[in-house]
């Protein structure tokens, strides 16, 4: 609908402003709009394309220009008569044309999920990384939330605190497939159970040990696990 037209960009959004992307945007042509699977690709004048993941809380929505709304959107698109928001919208990233979605890794919400590739693209990861972290990397695995990571890691009892050389393949492809289903689950309409995400100082269901919370990684995500049966790796100090 705004394809076609120069638009006015906005990252009302904190989090979203930090990209820099209405600097970068605003006033440019948009010349298509294409969808990848779960991707949305917008190309701009000049080829730039605007990836975004919707992962599982994200929606687009067209609304007419000038539409009164609550809260903060991520993203703003702004046309002559429409303009389309984007909500929720954790992973939004700016490349060059064909450039970084080549790098993009596979898909955890693709049926079947390519688990081989991911575990293959984990390995040939810096194998000093984190798991907790490494799963986050959407250049490894893509469409990962924090709070499946978090969820995933508790199921299969490993510590996001693991290097990835502490983790064998086995572990890696039960949270793998554990994120899948529970993301899956999700999209199908069951309500998620949460063991660990959220539950700060509360009991572990599995072990009676009480859940800790702590930010991991560059983007200073938070990490949340069970000291006591997802142990091992430099696990902070409590
Ligand atoms: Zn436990």
């Amino acid at each position: 609908m705004l394809a076609g037209q120069r638009v006015e960009v906005e990252t009302p959004h904190p989090r979203a402003a930090t990209k820099r992307l209405a600097e970068r945007l605003d006033g440019r042509l948009l010349e298509s709009v294409e969808a990848v699977g779960k991707h949305l690709l917008l190309r701009f004048e000049g080829g730039l394309v605007l990836r975004s993941h919707l992962r599982m809380n994200g929606r687009w929505r067209v609304e007419r220009r000038g539409t009164q709304r609550r809260g903060k959107p991520w993203l703003v698109l702004r046309g002559a008569e429409h303009e389309a928001v984007l909500w929720n919208g954790p992973v939004l990233e700016l490349a060059r044309d064909g450039g970084r979605l080549a790098h993009l890794g596979p898909d955890i919400l693709a049926t079947p999920p390519e688990l081989e590739t991911m575990i293959a693209r984990l390995r040939a990861a810096s194998q000093t990384r984190e798991v907790g972290d490494a799963l986050l990397d959407q250049r490894l695995v893509a469409g990962i939330g924090n709070m499946w990571k978090a969820e995933a890691l508790w199921h299969a009892r490993v510590s996001p605190w693991r290097p990835l050389r502490d983790v064998s393949d086995d572990e890696l492809r039960t949270v793998l497939e554990t994120s899948a289903r529970l993301m899956r689950g999700r999209l199908d309409g069951a309500r998620p159970l949460h063991r660990v995400y959220r539950r700060v100082g509360r009991s572990c269901h599995r072990c009676g040990a009480v859940i800790r919370s702590y930010p991991q990684g560059e983007n200073a995500r938070t990490a949340y696990w069970c000291p006591g049966c997802q142990k091992g790796g430099r696990e902070p100090s409590a």
